[in-house]
């Protein structure tokens, strides 16, 4: 038996149109999948040889807010069924402005979900069309309003900056703007370059630059203006207000297990790591049966004590809380500041990094350099 005994993630991998910086396992114009998607995810929940309790579910995506919101109540109930939901579980659902409603609202609410994580990415029209976006500002501005008015008072809006002409002025409208809609929890993150997408093109063809000056400004413009309303840096991207952190992410954070469902959704299971076929058509006809194993059409990876500890490093050191050494030598047998003495030494006089009361966490000047500090771990 497999023992997970913190969270859930669900991959929905429908969208209502493709965004132009987008490399997530997510398909547009493939809505005649959806039923059968969901049979073969109904199976697979049903499949999986559980004993444990589960603390959070996570649909992600994809849009899952662009499903039949019924859909998603059932692949719910699937899980609740299968699984033990703690008694406090935090259930999210990522969505995006133009297809939540009141009535999906409803059915969501009715169905136990209890936080909505809304991909809002900028309150500039101009932008949001330059990036592909199906929303406009009055869609966000309409939908957070809806999420409030249906009772979810625990919801997210994720903002992206470093867009293309994006100016500084543009990044502080958006932050000040989701600040008003009154949103308790905020993400924020950089535009990342993917190869094979439409944004990607233009930044190679020199229609478009990144300018780094550019971004510190608006990741350190994001810190000030949150902070100013209470929204604590808790991640490197993402800002709560006190006892509103994803308590989803912080678990995968935390190196907590976790079991994935859906194409393409990863699981992490104590020392494996298992991604299942972003294939579709595949995970449909694997799981249309029902009779295999809940792992079937997966590539599973058993990493070695020493990858762990390379992944442990990596998600700590993106909490502002840091890394608790004394867990890292429960878990890896290894005292860390012995491990580690030269580049905890060396880290620390560059002022890149602090160590107090047994944890080991970047400063404000370690954020800017997050992957240098981290890469000198790996
Ligand atoms: S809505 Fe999200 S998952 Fe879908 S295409 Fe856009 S960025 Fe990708």
């Amino acid at each position: 038996m497999i023992n997970t005994d913190k969270g859930i993630y669900i991959h929905i991998p429908f969208c209502a149109s493709k965004c132009a910086y987008c490399d997530f396992v997510s398909y547009a114009g493939m809505d005649s999948l959806v039923d059968s998607y969901f049979e073969a995810l109904f199976r697979q929940i049903e499949l999986f040889p559980y004993d444990g309790a589960v603390n959070t579910v996570y649909f992600g995506g994809g849009t899952p807010s662009y499903v039949d919101a019924c859909l998603i109540a059932e692949a719910l109930e699937k899980t609740a069924k299968r699984f033990t939901l703690g008694r406090d579980c935090e259930i999210s659902l990522e969505a995006n402005p133009n297809s939540l409603s009141p009535e999906k609202l409803k059915v969501y609410k009715a169905a136990g979900i209890n936080r909505i994580s809304m991909g809002a990415q900028s309150m500039d029209n101009d932008i949001l069309r330059l990036i592909g976006r199906a929303h406009r500002r009055n869609d966000i501005i309409r939908a957070a309003e809806d999420v409030q008015k249906a009772g979810f008072s625990n919801f997210n809006l994720d903002l992206m900056f470093s867009l293309p002409c994006q100016t500084a002025e543009d990044f502080e409208d958006t932050l000040k703007a989701a600040v008003d809609l009154g949103a308790p929890h905020i993400s924020c993150y950089s535009l990342t370059l993917e190869e094979n997408t439409p944004i990607y093109r233009l930044y190679e063809d020199g229609t478009y630059s990144q300018d780094d000056e550019a971004d510190r400004q608006m990741y350190h413009m994001a810190l000030e203006i949150l902070a100013s309303h209470g929204l604590k840096r808790y991640e490197i991207s993402n800002f709560a207000l006190p006892g509103m952190e994803c308590r989803h992410n912080t678990d995968c954070w935390d190196f907590c297990s976790y079991a994935g469902f859906g194409a393409a959704a990863c699981s992490f299971l104590g020392n494996a790591r298992l991604e299942t076929t972003g294939d579709i058509g595949e995970y449909i006809r694997t799981f249309a049966e029902g009779t295999g194993e809940w792992d079937a059409a997966s590539v599973l990876y058993e990493e070695t004590a020493g990858e762990l500890a390379e992944d442990y490093i990596m998600l700590a050191l993106r909490k502002a809380s840091g890394l608790d050494e004394a867990d890292f030598s429960a878990r890896f047998g290894e005292d860390f500041r012995e491990k580690y003495q030269d580049i905890i030494n060396e880290t620390v006089s560059e002022g890149l990094a602090e160590e107090e009361r047994g944890f080991y966490r970047l400063t404000d000047l370690g954020f800017d350099f997050a992957g240098y500090v981290t890469k000198k771990f790996l």
